[in-house]
């Protein structure tokens, strides 16, 4: 007889970890007993040889699919007096490092039971969970993840789910959100006076919806709002009542044959789409069969498949489409409480299904598609979040990015990265912010030692910097976008790094976003870029590419506009630009990739003011779409300068105007110019490959989203042997930049 002594770590918590350890335990006959701590999970085991290698076997190659194991460490003790194998209270311990679990779409089991008449317990409930499925990141106070840390912990437990808790033996044994109809957490319908509806909810919102209601619905992570998705009429009262004119809404479907109706799936995307995460998965339209107000003029669309309870009980044989995007008024972040929701969204929503289990960390939908035949997420969010590394790192906070936010956060060689939060342009979504940072400090005690940021001088962060009294480390944008690319590869030496986005400070005070940079984790050299063009009106550009347009046009002919007669100038108000680009007034210099393709999509006519970011860049690669076959390019001019090389631009502005002169398609102009970037970018990068002799790029930054470009880049790139380096896990925009500071701070210690 011998005892092992065994620590678990990882993803071991609230995933069936422990039954699953007493489970084997009984099989092989021993005896001792399992324990949850915050670090992780502990086992003693005692019993002949042979058992306990075959217990250890099944711990390391059969353990539940949920869980994620970082290490397993077994040391050899003493015998004990055991009796039996126990699963004992879990204790909270200060170093805690366990890794806290994303929320879980429901698995089959649990649907079984929603769908069983006979399940008297949980027919129809939309709470139903078990420890294979449920919320979990988005209900925890603090860890252990145990029931009294979570916003269950205010639901007693009926008699019958307290002996399925118990039960080692049962599905639900130690599931600490379980419950059901007698015991749980309860729907509430109201109208938007807050009278409440006393009838059958679930019946009588799917009335509703069929009737074209806006009902606001409290789900996992948040509150959606929520219309028939076939119902043009709704979708565009929806739009209109929340002001939100363009940009493309999310779907949810009733089942996998359902989305097959709308779009191409293949292989890998219906595997997402059937997983136990349910992003949104952005998928190509098969025809046009859906109201044209989801998502207007573009060759994709976002879908995911129910992943709650409630959600599965929304649809119906006559309901099998539902837009749902995230209740939210324009800017500000998510809403996640009843009170908020009632009163903010009332001039929204008709109606508003609610219920009384409080979500403590709101988390939004992920957004993830399939490029190359991998799956590359966009917005890390609802069971991806918080993403989790494991790498030798000091204790550091970083403070992300301005746009699509996240932070990073690390302890103990692990590194944690937050959930998607927003852009921080109003109050609302920093304090949203500094709660999300309180959270995950405290929960993984978090005091960092080091804290990086954003070299942008004038930046959101700068008041919430001063309550850090420890060591800072000022980031540059563009060089922690790089680096959170070579880190997600695990490469660690110098690259060349093409860092394409909207705007990111740089070192001479310029708006960066076309940045070819040769960096490693400590440090990085600007080696090229797109010329300058100003900003006139600077952030205001961004929000009407006109004036990029504009812009791009005087680089081309300076104090000769006027003459140049050009029919692109002729109904705008230029005068007052080309006075302000000639004055410097308000023109800051920028060398965006993102908004060089805004001035491009502007001059092939998207002139309205864009309702949300990167629009004419979306518009400009969906007119390319349709000439994707053409492989003509427009002429470029690289210009070497103090070690840099600058891609001159009027080059291809004037032969982009001379195609719009003889009535090109505006579809073949697109392209072209997508073809031009691609090829300006790998020629640069052979020059820098021979220059530096590196053969790695990382391709990183916003702009990446664009598939044309980021597939031909790529393709271009590795067909003449680059080893390219890209995004999956960590996203190329901005949710990306905390990563990197971190990354950079860890390296400059
Ligand atoms: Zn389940
Ligand atoms: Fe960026």
């Amino acid at each position: 007889m011998i005892r092992k002594y065994i620590q678990v770590k990882g993803i071991v918590q609230g995933v069936g970890f422990r039954p699953f350890v007493y489970k084997i335990a009984m099989e092989n006959n021993l005896i001792g007993n399992v324990k949850n701590t915050s670090s992780g999970v502990y086992i003693n085991i005692q019993g002949n040889k042979n058992q306990i290698d075959k217990f250890i076997h099944e711990l390391r190659y059969n353990y539940p699919k949920l869980s994620q194991i970082e290490d397993i460490i077994i040391e050899k003790k003493e015998l004990e007096k055991y009796n039996s194998f126990n699963i004992i209270h879990s204790d909270n311990n200060e170093n805690g490092m366990t890794l806290l679990s994303p929320d879980i779409a429901i698995c089959n089991d649990c649907l079984k039971d929603i769908r069983n008449k006979n399940d008297g317990k949980r027919y129809n409930y939309a709470f139903t969970n078990c420890t294979n499925c449920g919320p979990r990141y988005s209900i925890i106070q603090d860890l252990p993840y145990d029931r009294v840390n979570t916003s269950m912990k205010n639901f007693v437990m009926c008699e019958s789910c307290n002996n399925e808790y118990k039960n080692p033996l049962d599905r639900r044994f130690h599931a600490q959100p379980t419950c059901c109809i007698k015991c749980g957490p309860s729907l509430i319908l109201l109208d938007n006076n807050e009278n409440i509806i006393h009838e059958d909810e679930l019946y009588k919102v799917k009335e509703l919806l069929k009737l074209g209601k806006i009902v606001a619905i409290k789900g996992l992570g948040g509150f959606h709002l929520v219309c028939d998705g076939r119902n043009y009429d709704s979708i565009q009262k929806l739009r209109d009542r929340k002001n939100r004119k363009y940009k493309p809404l999310a779907l949810m479907m009733k089942d996998i044959n359902t989305i097959k109706k709308y779009c191409h799936v293949n292989d890998k995307e219906e595997e997402i789409l059937l997983g136990n995460r349910k992003p949104i998965l952005l998928l190509n339209k098969r025809n046009d069969k859906l109201p044209k107000n989801i998502s207007f003029n573009n060759h994709s669309i976002g879908i995911m498949l129910p992943y709650t309870p409630l959600h599965y009980l929304l649809f119906d044989k006559d309901l099998d489409t539902l837009v749902m995007t995230s209740a939210n008024l324009s800017g500000m972040p998510m809403i996640y409480t009843n009170d908020k929701a009632l009163s903010e969204l009332k001039n929204i929503a008709d109606y508003f299904l609610i219920n009384d289990r409080d979500i403590l960390t709101p988390v939004d939908d992920s957004v993830v598609k399939v490029v190359l035949e991998e799956e590359r997420v966009i917005r890390n969010a609802r069971a991806y979040a918080p993403l989790s590394f494991k790498k030798e790192v000091g204790n550091i906070f970083s403070l992300g990015s301005h746009l699509k936010n996240t932070f990073s956060i690390s302890k103990n060689n692990y590194i944690f990265c937050s959930q998607y939060l927003g852009n921080m342009e109003n109050l609302e979504s920093i304090n949203n912010y500094k709660n999300s940072v309180k959270n995950l400090e405290s929960i993984y005690k978090i005091e960092p030692d080091i804290v990086a940021y954003d070299n942008h001088p004038n930046f959101w962060h700068n008041d919430y910097l001063k309550n850090y009294q420890c060591k800072k480390v000022g980031v540059y944008h563009h060089h922690a976008h790089i680096v959170s690319c070579m880190f997600e590869n695990g490469i660690d030496e110098k690259v060349i790094g093409l860092a394409f986005d909207g705007v990111g400070y740089g070192e001479d005070g310029c708006l960066w976003g076309s940045e070819f940079l040769v960096a490693d984790y400590k440090e990085f050299e600007r080696v090229g870029h797109l010329n300058y063009m100003k900003m006139p009106g600077g952030d205001n550009a961004t929000k009407e590419p006109w004036k990029m347009g504009i812009s791009l046009m005087y680089n081309l002919f300076g104090e000769k506009l006027e003459e140049s007669n050009h029919r692109y100038i002729k109904e705008k108000n230029y005068k007052l630009l080309t006075t302000m680009i000639n004055k410097d007034i308000n023109s800051p210099l920028t060398s965006s990739m993102g908004r060089f393709f805004d001035a491009i999509s502007s001059l092939l006519g998207f002139d309205r003011r864009v309702t949300y970011e990167g629009e004419a860049c979306v518009e400009l690669e969906n007119m390319a779409r349709e000439s994707e076959h053409i492989k003509d390019l427009y002429n470029y001019k690289i210009i070497n300068k103090d070690n840099q090389y600058i891609i001159d631009t009027n080059v291809i502005t004037s032969e982009v105007l001379k195609d719009i002169d003889v009535n090109t398609k505006k579809s073949v102009i697109a392209i072209k110019i997508h073809n031009t970037v691609v090829d300006f970018s790998y020629k640069i990068c052979n020059i820098l490959r021979e220059k530096y002799n590196i053969n790695k790029v990382a391709l990183s930054g916003g702009v990446f989203q664009n598939d044309i470009l980021f597939v031909r880049l790529y393709n271009k790139l590795s067909d003449n042997n680059f080893e390219v380096l890209t995004h999956k896990k960590i996203p190329c925009n901005d949710s990306g930049v905390s990563i990197g500071q971190l990354i950079i701070a860890n390296n400059r210690r």
